[in-house]
């Protein structure tokens, strides 16, 4: 079906989203902004909006023929991408094979420690609140989704992060943490929702280690560009 683009339901900080004639089906625009620190710092990373669209779609349609459902209907153009319309769940589930980031702020420990087994903790996607910590004893308590939808969240969860993580790895890259949101369609099915780019993952080069995603912008490294599409390159060079 051919989607036509009607009017703007959203813009979040790096997507707007429109709805279509399809009133199970939306389309995402993937814009080049970047922030960090709950909006604080703000930038452009060039090209961003496409690689990340690209990437996400890459990405989903390969967890999707391993049995993960997700929001993905159709690739549309360098930016956008009709998706099934869903109240997305509003938790942000992290998942951690090395520390880093607020793990590492957090605990007083380094950066780089490669976990036994991988963890995975969720944030209450709530701006205002800079995105608190939450468990899901919490999560209940807020009805912020059932005790059944959180088990089925977990356990896509885990399952994204050996995929990824086996997706990743082919292209020489160790996937450090991400996080991932997930939706209820409109019959009230679980799936995989947002994006999964260098916005929302760490990835590091296996052999020197070096930073190929958002850090390089929130952390003024540079070379934000170049790194984004350095992953694209590998990732569409084993497609
Ligand atoms: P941390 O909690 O260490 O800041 O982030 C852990 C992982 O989740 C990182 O890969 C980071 O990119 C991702 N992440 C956590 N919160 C957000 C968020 O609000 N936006 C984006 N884009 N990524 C996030």
């Amino acid at each position: 079906m051919a989607y036509e683009k009607k009017e703007q339901l959203y813009e979040g900080k790096a997507k707007k989203v429109y709805a279509t004639q399809d009133p199970n089906v939306v389309i995402v625009s993937y814009k080049d902004d970047a922030t960090a620190f709950n909006g604080l710092k703000k930038g452009t990373i060039t090209g961003k909006g496409a690689i990340n669209n690209r990437m996400t779609n890459n990405l989903m349609r390969r967890l999707e023929a391993k049995g993960v459902p997700t929001h993905l209907v159709e690739e549309l153009s360098d930016r956008e991408t009709a998706v099934k319309k869903v109240s997305i769940v509003p938790l942000e589930v992290i998942i951690r094979n090395l520390s880093a980031g607020s793990f590492a702020k957090r605990y007083g420990v380094e950066e780089g420690i490669v976990f036994d087994a991988p963890t995975i903790e969720f944030s209450y996607k709530n701006d205002d609140l800079g995105d608190p910590l939450i468990n899901t004893y919490h999560a209940l308590a807020l009805k912020l989704a059932t005790a059944e939808e959180i088990a089925l969240i977990k356990n896509y969860a885990f399952t994204v992060n050996e995929l990824l993580k086996g997706f990743m790895k082919e292209i020489g890259i160790d996937l450090v943490d991400f996080k991932l949101e997930f939706g209820r369609t409109a019959d009230g099915q679980i799936v995989l929702a947002d994006e999964i780019s260098p916005d929302t993952c760490r990835l590091w080069d296996e052999k020197t280690h070096e930073k190929l995603d958002k850090d390089r912008f929130r952390r003024d490294l540079g070379g934000a560009e170049e790194a984004y599409e350095e992953v694209m390159r590998r990732l569409t060079g084993v497609e």
